[in-house]
């Protein structure tokens, strides 16, 4: 008798054991990260009363679970316990590199380098950050080089500015001819101006936006070290630019975003409409196991439907579960003259959070100036809809974002690794409601007068 208790008891332990919860974070249980919290997302019965090192975890009403613990250096045992068993992870914390900053070498002599293909970042710091862009550069644009640090050379645009190039961006030039100023005029159209700035080589150029104006600049540090040639451009109220380059010609043309016509809502406006991630990359993952680009999908196609029914023209990245660089993204967007770009995505948690639970709601970025308008309409649109979290409007340097060419955005609907948002977008209605938010949204901004 008593051994057949015991058997039960193993039989009814171990059923229980092996239902009680399902991690999607971490995968395994030594796992080594560069992080200061280890984070444990997944699902559980909510009958169970799971503690992690003895903090109580909260379970959503659909078992979805997050939670963090905060990681030393070296090596961090975890328990994880659950009603009938308890697990140990262990977590081994790299100690952060002290990374010994790059001296600066100046050169004896300035070099004469070219630019080795187009849309090449110049950056105001020598780092590899998003937002210290100040312009994209041109394959074969003419550069002096006056020094070095780290992966990056120093490039002399004028007396007051200095910027910096990727080493493996640019190539020395032997053949140089120092080039000239040729030329510059501008044409006024009824929604558009267009400067050209004409020179015999190609010349590096930033672009600088104050409240109500556009400069665009030219630098040829080869004639003196203070001259360059510039175009200011009065901002319309919404509008989009591009720069365009052939051999020394620049071509910098502004362009105010088309006003439809009383009542034909987004009549002639043209939509990329951009469901993040697909194919193999299949973006965040839930807590409960769902999969990031599935999600953005529905919402994608059920925004083209709304979007159409207001009259817009829609282009889709992709319509079904399938892999799409962020270059031809990007290139969809131009070859079909898109007027706003929309990427839909799900968030996670951030690298290093104090506290996951605070990772939640409804986030849209911007890069240029001219998209933060749209943002801070389509992030309130959103909040008020799904009654999320306001997680704010923020600048980043999303490769789909940066072009000027579009009014562009991402929106982070809500997050993937929050059980509260899981809650959310598990809803059969999610990706509809998303869908209508974001449109009401870009209706609001397009028949803004
Ligand atoms: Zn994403």
């Amino acid at each position: 008798m008593r051994v057949f208790f015991i058997l039960f008891l193993i039989f009814f332990l171990g059923i229980n054991s092996a239902f009680a919860y399902e991690l999607v974070l971490p995968k395994d249980r030594k796992t080594t990260v560069d992080t200061n919290y280890a984070f444990f997302i997944g699902k559980a019965n909510r009958a169970e009363c799971i503690t992690i090192n003895d903090e109580r975890v909260y379970i959503a009403p659909n078992g979805a679970f997050a939670h963090s613990i905060k990681l030393k250096d070296g090596e961090n045992r975890i328990a994880l316990k659950s009603n009938y068993n308890t697990q140990i992870y262990r977590f081994y914390k790299n100690k952060k590199k002290s990374s010994k900053e790059a001296i600066l070498i100046e050169f004896d002599e300035p070099k004469n380098f070219i630019v080795k293909k187009d849309n090449t970042p110049l950056r105001n710091t020598p780092i590899d950050y998003g937002m210290n862009r100040i312009s994209h550069l041109f394959k074969d644009t003419n550069l002096i080089i006056t020094g070095q640090k780290g992966e990056f050379y120093r490039v002399f645009l004028n007396k007051n500015v200095e910027a910096w190039i990727s080493k493996d961006a640019v190539v020395e030039n032997k053949n140089f001819f120092e080039p000239r100023f040729i030329t510059m005029n501008s044409e006024t159209f009824k929604n558009a101006s267009k400067h050209i700035i004409e020179f015999s080589d190609k010349l590096p150029y930033t672009i600088e936006e104050t409240e109500n104006e556009i400069f665009f600049k030219v630098y040829n540090p080869y004639v003196s070290e203070e001259t360059f040639y510039t175009v200011n451009v009065k901002k319309p109220f919404k509008y989009t630019y591009e720069t365009i380059s052939h051999k020394g010609t620049y071509v910098f043309k502004v362009t105010e975003f088309p006003k439809p016509e009383e009542n034909e809502l987004l009549d002639g406006i043209t939509i990329l409409v951009d469901a993040g991630h697909g194919g193999s990359e299949r973006g965040a993952i839930g807590c409960l196991g769902d999969n990031e680009k599935d999600i953005n999908l529905k919402i994608a196609n059920e925004l083209k439907k709304i979007l159409e029914i207001m009259g817009a023209n829609v282009v889709m990245t992709r319509e079904c579960d399938g892999t799409v660089s962020l270059d031809d993204r990007v290139k969809i967007a131009k070859e079909n003259c898109s007027n706003i770009f929309v990427s839909i995505h799900l968030n996670s948690i951030p690298d290093i959070k104090m506290d996951i639970h605070k990772n939640k709601g409804t986030s849209v970025y911007y890069y240029n100036e001219n998209s933060k308008e749209l943002a801070k309409i389509v992030k309130n649109s959103l909040v008020t809809q799904l009654n999320t979290r306001n997680d704010g409007v923020r600048q980043a340097s999303f490769a789909v974002i940066r072009p000027t060419e579009y009014v562009g955005i991402l929106v982070e609907v809500a997050y993937m690794t929050n059980p509260v948002d899981s809650v959310l977008y598990k809803k059969e209605e999610f990706p509809s409601v998303t869908a209508k938010a974001i449109a009401d949204g870009i209706l609001s901004f397009v028949i803004a007068p």
